[in-house]
């Protein structure tokens, strides 16, 4: 009788878990489940504010190929139309060391940010759609001060939803000033006039990690 409950793991083809029968270590292993745990918070916590993840993929941003640069600048990254990379190495630093005074739960509240990271992302994700991953440093700074601009109004507009999700009044106030100055800050960068001034603001004050070229932040994965 039980056999016709169940599915005996031993019947079930290796393809199954994931399409592949490759081994990988414990930690790999362990990393994956805790990765797969903070996306699935994420995606209820997108619900919840009325954030659609529909068409895009959002992926482990230890994948990516500008990981060792990515890493220590990036709650997440969007690197196409349709891929996102989710920093869960920063997620973790974050919690564990919360950059804002006056706020009692940290996870919660890192979690929350995420979320807006996340949200932030999407607005990229669409703008990729309509005109394509920026192919200047110009049109980075331009695409970044729409982002901001926007995430901006959301925040005023979803203020009660956020705090009714667990978001606490330090960390709304820190994220909405932070996105206010980065939205000023892409329009005076944008407006410096060559290329090269760009980039070297845009390092300079660590909005891109030292790099060669803008080609190689967008390379495909
Ligand atoms: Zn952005």
């Amino acid at each position: 009788m039980a056999d016709k409950l169940g599915v005996k793991v031993q019947d079930v083809p290796p393809a199954t878990f994931g399409g592949s029968n490759q081994s990988v270590t414990e930690p790999e292993f362990a990393r994956k489940m805790l990765f797969t745990v903070f996306l699935g918070i994420l995606q209820v916590d997108a619900a919840t504010l009325g954030i659609s993840l529909t068409n895009v993929n959002l992926l482990d941003m230890r994948h990516h190929k500008q990981r060792a640069k990515f890493e220590k600048f990036y709650m997440a990254w969007t690197n196409s139309a349709t891929d996102v990379y989710i920093n869960y190495e920063m997620y973790e630093q974050v919690a564990k060391k919360f950059p804002v005074t006056g706020v009692t739960n940290s996870v919660r509240n890192t979690q929350l940010w995420f979320v807006l990271a996340l949200r932030h992302e999407l607005h990229h994700v669409t703008q990729f759609n309509t005109s394509g991953r920026p192919r200047s440093y110009k049109a980075m700074c331009d695409f970044e001060k729409g982002a901001y601009a926007q995430d901006v109004q959301w925040l005023d507009a979803n203020r009660t939803l956020l705090k009714n999700a667990g978001m606490e009044d330090a960390i709304f106030t820190a994220i909405r000033s932070g996105n206010d100055k980065a939205a000023r800050d892409m329009d005076r960068i944008s407006r410096l006039g060559t290329e090269s001034a760009i980039k070297a603001a845009m390092v300079r004050d660590s909005n891109l990690p030292p790099h060669a070229n803008i080609d190689e932040l967008y390379e495909d994965q």
